[in-house]
C-alpha cells in the first residue's frame, strides 16, 4: 500500500477498505506518512465523503491509535456528547444525575472551542478542580462516586489530536465523516454501553444549518451502532443560549440551581430528556415519561446535587453553591418590539471579549465574567427594559460589550415565534 494511491482512490470516488484506512491513520500517527499527504487525504474525504462503513473504519482506526478506559465496576456505563453551544451546562447536571441511577459516567470533556464554552473551563471555576486525571484516578473516582468529568488523556485517540491540528489549518474541519470519527473515537474510548448526542443547530452552534446537523446526527448514531454502542441523538435549537447564563462561574451556579430542583425550565427539560434517553437505551425504563419522572424525583431529592458536590471535591475543587461573579451592568432595549434574533456568534464573541473565553490557545479565562440573558426569542419587550445583564470586570469592558451586543439583537414590530428546544429525536 502507498499513501498516494489511497489518496487517488478516494479522489476517484472509490470506497476505501478497512486496511487502507488503518494504513493511513497508523502511518500518520507514527510519523511515517507526512502532513502533506495526510492533508490531501483529509481534503479528498471532505470533497468526496465517506459511506457509513468507511466512516466506522476511520473511527475504529483512530480509536485503536490509543488506549481505552478500563471498567472498574459492573454498573452500566453511559455518556453524553454535545456538539457545543452557548450556555450549555448540561454535562454538569447529567453526570451526577445519572450516577445517582446506579450507572457510571466517565465523561471525557473538552475546553472552549471557538465561541462555544467548554465544560472543563466551567468546572475549573471551582478553585483547584483537576481536569488532568490519570486513567487510574478516573477508575477510582468511578468506583467511589460513579461520575467523573475530566480532559482526554494523551493516551486516548492520539490520531485524532494530531489529525485535528492538521484539519484546523488545512480547511478540512467541516467534513461529516472526519467530525464523526473525531468525536466518536474519543467518546468510544470510554468503553460505553450507551451514548446520547445533543446535536445543536442555529446561530450559536458549530453547525448552523438544520439539515447539516441532521446529517451529522445520523452519521454519529450510525457509527456508534456499527461499533456496538447504543447511540441516540437529539437535534436541539441553538438560535439562543440555553438557560440564562453564558460564561463559566455563572453557568456552574445555574447548573447547581437545577441540581437543587430549580433553575431555568429549558435547562432542566433538556437535562432530563438527555438523561432519560440514556436510561431508556440501557433498558432501565420502557417509556420516556417513566424515565423522566424517576429522574425528576432524583433531582428533587437533592441526591444529584450532593453527588455533584462530591465529584467536584473529589477532583480537588472547592465546592460552593454560588461562585462569585463580576459586577453587573444592564443592556436596555433601544425600542419596543418582539425579540427576533439573539445572534449566537456575537453573544459568544462578547463573552470572549469580556475575558470569559480564549482568543488564543493559552489565554487565561476569567471565570467571573459572562452574560445573563433576561429575555428570550419571541418575548415582547418595552423600550428601556433590561435585555441582558453583563457581568464585567470594569465599566469600560461593559460598555464595549453593550455596543457589541446591540448589533446582535434584532427586534421585530410583529410577534415572533421561537423554535421548540428539542426539534427532532
Ligand atoms: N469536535 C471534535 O471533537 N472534532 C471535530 O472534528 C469537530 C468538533
Amino acid at each position: 500500500m502507498n499513501p498516494a494511491s489511497i489518496i487517488a482512490k478516494k479522489r476517484d470516488l472509490h470506497e476505501l477498505s478497512r486496511d487502507e484506512t488503518r494504513f493511513m491513520v497508523d502511518g500518520f500517527t507514527s510519523g511515517v506518512i507526512p502532513d502533506y499527504q495526510m492533508s490531501a487525504w483529509a481534503m479528498t474525504i471532505l470533497c468526496r465523503g465517506m459511506n457509513d462503513q468507511e466512516t466506522a473504519d476511520l473511527t475504529d482506526a483512530m480509536l485503536a491509535s490509543g488506549t481505552r478506559l478500563t471498567r472498574p465496576t459492573e454498573r452500566p456505563r453511559v455518556d453524553k456528547h454535545s456538539t457545543g453551544g452557548l450556555g450549555d451546562k448540561i454535562s454538569l447536571i447529567l453526570a451526577p444525575l445519572i450516577a445517582c441511577c446506579d450507572c457510571d459516567v466517565p465523561m471525557l470533556s473538552g475546553r472552549g472551542l471557538g465561541i462555544t464554552g467548554g465544560t472543563l473551563d466551567k468546572l475549573e471555576s471551582y478553585a483547584g478542580y483537576d481536569c488532568f486525571l490519570s486513567q487510574s484516578q478516573i477508575a477510582a473516582q468511578l468506583e467511589n462516586i460513579g461520575c467523573v468529568i475530566t480532559g482526554t488523556t494523551d493516551e486516548i485517540a492520539p490520531a485524532d489530536r494530531k489529525l485535528y491540528a492538521l484539519r484546523d489549518v488545512t480547511g478540512t474541519v467541516p467534513s461529516i465523516p472526519l467530525i464523526t470519527a473525531s468525536i466518536m473515537s474519543k467518546k468510544l474510548a470510554a468503553t460505553l454501553d450507551a451514548l446520547v448526542l445533543d446535536v445543536k443547530f442555529g446561530s450559536g452552534a458549530f453547525m448552523p444549518g438544520l439539515s447539516d446537523a441532521r446529517q451529522l446526527a445520523h452519521s454519529l448514531c450510525t457509527t456508534g451502532l456499527r461499533m456496538g454502542v447504543t447511540t441516540r441523538a437529539l437535534l436541539t435549537d441553538m438560535n439562543q443560549p440555553l438557560g440564562r447564563m453564558v460564561g463559566n462561574a455563572c453557568e456552574a451556579n445555574e447548573a447547581v440551581e437545577v441540581l437543587q430542583g430549580g433553575g431555568p425550565s429549558d435547562v432542566r427539560k433538556l437535562a432530563l430528556r438527555l438523561s432519560s434517553e440514556l436510561l431508556l437505551a440501557i433498558g432501565r425504563f420502557d417509556s420516556l415519561p417513566l424515565a423522566t419522572q424517576a429522574l425528576a424525583e432524583v433531582l428533587h431529592s437533592g441526591r444529584a446535587y450532593e453527588r455533584f458536590a462530591s465529584m467536584v471535591t473529589s477532583q480537588g475543587g472547592t465546592f460552593a453553591d454560588r461562585l462569585p461573579t463580576a459586577q453587573p451592568f444592564e443592556l436596555h432595549s433601544p425600542r419596543d418590539g418582539w425579540i427576533d434574533r439573539l445572534d449566537g456568534q456575537i453573544i459568544g464573541q462578547t463573552v470572549i471579549g469580556l475575558g470569559g473565553g480564549r482568543q488564543r490557545l493559552n489565554d487565561a479565562i476569567d471565570p467571573t465574567v459572562g452574560l445573563e440573558m433576561l429575555v428570550r426569542i419571541g418575548q415582547r419587550v418595552d423600550r428601556g427594559q433590561p435585555l441582558i445583564r453583563i457581568l464585567a470586570r470594569s465599566p469600560k469592558d461593559a460598555q464595549a460589550a453593550q455596543r457589541a451586543l446591540l448589533a446582535g439583537i434584532a427586534l421585530s414590530p410583529e410577534p415572533v415565534a421561537a423554535l421548540p428546544l428539542i426539534v427532532e429525536s
